[in-house]
């Protein structure tokens, strides 16, 4: 019974590419590395790479982790930089492992997220079982603050300026961006060496997700893009990213114009994009 238990642990893990990818972290203390000006890129732990800036007057982060114990190690790492208070905790996206650890937060902490991440906080999850999210007891620890296109955040004379480019991975991503560091904090958006995972049962979308990256690199003067889950990206590799993305697409498009069926299809691809290319298989087959 108890292999059997394991068993059906390891299938519900492997199927959540976010609980996988934040598993490898696990073993890592939480640290925070110097990037910019007061500006951190925070890692290890449990849950996704984020952000810290230790600005003049308090705290913003990016990012939560999922777990008391790396929520901890996180303040601690802060508390051994500055004693202000953290001012603003910024969800780049809905996912579990970026948003969990919000309830560990002190509630004086305000939570910042797009409209649409702080609606994806409530819905149904993959499997259609309803958010914890609903427990009115987690109700201060869900964004209180969201915006719909852009909005600055300041907890120093340094500006954080918050971005939203449009659907893409979600509905609801944004990205955080600090112009006088030429820096951008993107979540999800993108990942050195990994398929991009797109979360249609959340609404996102892999044609407006290469669509928003276009429209966040024309927009934003950043040159390092730091991600939930690899190493940090340039534009050119952004560029390359959306390139792969419109070459899949285009690809599909094509079997699925000489009939081939979504398993012969897949066959043509790498295992591990099997996710993303039964995801644009649907998403063509949805604009016929
Ligand atoms: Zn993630």
């Amino acid at each position: 019974m108890k292999t059997l238990f394991k068993f059906c642990y390891c299938l519900i893990a492997l199927s959540l590419p976010w609980y996988a990818a934040a598993q490898q972290n696990a073993a890592s203390p939480v640290s925070l590395n110097r990037i910019g000006d007061k500006l951190y890129e925070v890692t290890g732990g449990s849950g996704a790479n984020g952000g810290a800036f230790i600005g003049e007057y308090g705290v913003l982060l990016i990012d939560a982790k999922m777990n008391q114990e790396s929520v901890n190690q996180t303040i601690q790492e802060i508390r051994k930089l500055t004693d202000k208070p953290i001012r603003f905790l910024v969800n780049t996206h809905s996912d579990g492992d970026h948003v969990a650890g919000n309830r560990f937060f002190p509630e004086s902490v305000v939570f910042v997220a797009h409209e649409n991440c702080r609606k994806e906080f409530l819905l149904p999850g993959r499997n259609g079982q309803p958010s914890s999210w609903n427990d009115p007891a987690l109700a201060p620890y869900i964004p209180s603050v969201t915006f719909s296109s852009k909005m600055d955040l300041y907890v120093d004379s340094k500006r954080a300026e918050l971005w939203y480019f449009g659907t893409g991975h979600t509905t609801g991503d944004m990205v955080v961006c600090f112009p006088d560091d030429r820096i951008a904090f993107i979540g999800d958006q993108a990942f050195r060496g990994r398929t991009q995972l797109i979360h249609s049962y959340k609404g996102g979308n892999s044609f407006r997700h290469v669509e928003t990256l276009e429209k966040m690199l024309e927009t934003i003067n950043a040159e390092k893009f730091y991600s939930g889950h690899s190493e940090a990206l340039d534009r050119i590799m952004i560029r390359s990213h959306i390139s792969e993305m419109k070459e899949l697409q285009n690809k599909v498009a094509g079997y699925i114009k000489n009939n081939y069926t979504l398993e012969n299809i897949k066959k043509e691809f790498n295992k591990d994009q099997g996710n993303l290319i039964e995801t644009i298989y649907n998403e063509i087959l949805a604009s016929k």
